[in-house]
């Protein structure tokens, strides 16, 4: 079993969604497809989280945009007959939940800062909720998941950390058994274990979803599949002579990643690398290029 996670560029645009269904097709191996939400929307959605804080209803003018976003992505990938359907999940969940979640914002001036939050973090979750019902109607015959039934977090010293206890019991309990080949989960959403309210695994989360995935069912890769061709010596867009590194430890990664390099969430690598799990950076775009490889040994 593979743990596959797609950025938001990668399930943001056509080219990038044909190219998942081509690279899923291809394969024969269990497959869990965790995705992004489609690049922008998470950071549309903070700010119409901003401006409901703030009283102002601007963020309304804003919707019709975001269905529209998911409409056109709708009509050239998911095929004819569920079109519709996935339709009416876009404008129920971007009409009613979302909606009524940033009315709660504008609505309520003596919310606690725990319930500001809690509304904050139910809003973005939106983002991955339309991209997985994108890629799940897509990918016929996958399943579709709901992933704060079973990534669960809770509340430290240090802030809100994932709830291993009770996420790996709620992981085992939704996965194992189950021998549908393709599985699609949210990336980034999370619940309270303790609550049940939804919490979020922080921004450029999804990573880490597919990591503690990958961990907890002892996938035999975990492949992160972004819009560059891995990890580079060097930062590409500033540097044309920067070489792409075929291969690295887990160490190595981690320090490039606690370094400021974008390719990877840093608190990612930490449970696959617990399990000696191989980790893939590979180009949706470019799909013919090797990528880069983190393993434990070199
Ligand atoms: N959509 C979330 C974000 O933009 C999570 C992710 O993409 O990894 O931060
Ligand atoms: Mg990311």
């Amino acid at each position: 079993m593979r743990v596959l996670k797609f950025g938001g560029t990668s399930v943001g645009s056509v080219e990038g969604l044909l190219n998942i269904k081509k690279i899923v097709s291809e394969s024969e191996d269990q497959l869990i497809v965790v995705v992004s939400a489609l690049s922008g929307v998470t950071n549309t959605l903070v700010e119409m989280t901003r401006m409901a804080t703030a009283g102002d209803t601007g963020y309304e003018a804003m919707l019709p945009d975001l269905v529209k976003r998911h409409e056109d992505i709708i009509n050239s990938v998911v095929p004819r007959e569920s079109r519709l359907s996935c339709m009416k999940v876009v404008n129920t969940f971007v009409n009613e939940s979302l909606t009524g979640s940033l009315g709660m914002l504008i609505a309520n001036e003596s919310l606690t800062p725990e319930w500001h939050d809690a509304i904050a973090d139910a809003i973005v979750s939106h983002g991955e909720i339309l991209s997985s019902a994108i890629v799940s109607l897509m990918l016929k015959n996958s399943k579709p998941h709901f992933a704060p039934a079973f990534i669960h977090t809770t509340d430290d010293d240090e802030g809100r950390v994932v709830d291993w206890d009770s996420t790996e019991r709620h992981v085992l309990k939704e996965f194992v058994g189950d021998m549908t080949r393709v599985h699609v989960v949210q990336g980034f959403i999370a619940a309270d274990s303790q609550t049940g309210v939804k919490t979020t695994l922080g921004r450029g989360g999804s990573d880490y979803t597919a990591a503690i995935l990958a961990a907890i069912l002892r996938a035999d890769a975990l492949e992160i599949w972004t819009d560059v061709d891995g990890f580079y010596d060097s930062d590409p867009r500033t540097h044309p002579e920067a070489r792409l590194i075929e291969r690295m430890t887990y160490e190595q990664a981690q320090r490039l990643c606690d370094n400021g390099a974008k390719v990877i969430y840093p608190p990612t690598i930490a449970p696959v690398a617990m399990r000696g799990i191989d980790v893939w950076v590979k180009n949706t775009f470019n799909l013919d290029a090797p990528g880069t490889l983190i393993a434990g040994h070199n």
